[in-house]
This record gives C-alpha cells, structure tokens and sequence, in this order.
C-alpha cells in the first residue's frame, strides 16, 4: 500500500508567471530575464533563479506583457525591449 502522504518522489511544481496556474517542472518552459531580454533555459542547464511559463499559445503570448512589467518594476522605468 503506497503511503499517500509522502512527498519523496513529488515531482517539484512551479507556478506558470502568466496564467499563475501550477504545473509539475517538465511541462514548462523555464526562462531567466536578464536587462537583454529573455532567456528561454530549454537544456536546463542555467544554475540561476528562474521564472516558468506554460508552453501554451496563450501563456507565451501574454509572456510580453509579463516581460514589460517585470522589467519595469526589476530595471526601472528607462527599461525597454
Ligand atoms: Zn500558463
């Protein structure tokens, strides 16, 4: 009978950054935002603090909007991509 309240193989959940639903890690897309713009991590090989996105049409649409925000309120308002 397997323990239903284990967490040992919980698979890490993240938070999509537009639609704000949670996901298990391997159906996002993990990305950094650096002051260049946006680094898609698509090997998972960035060792830095990351933001997730569904790879859904809609998520990655509103992605640009979420980008414009984020960059505003991390780099200030002289910020543009
Ligand atoms: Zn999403």
């Amino acid at each position: 009978m397997p323990n239903r309240n284990s967490h040992a193989n919980r698979t890490p959940e993240r938070t999509c950054v537009v639609c704000r639903n949670k996901r298990v890690v391997n159906e996002l897309v993990s990305f950094v935002t650096l002051r260049e713009g946006l680094i898609f991590d698509l090997d998972r090989s960035l060792q830095i603090r990351k933001n997730y996105v569904c790879p859904s049409n809609e998520c990655l649409r509103g992605l640009e909007k979420w980008k414009k925000r984020y960059a505003k309120k991390t780099f200030g308002a002289a910020f543009a991509l």
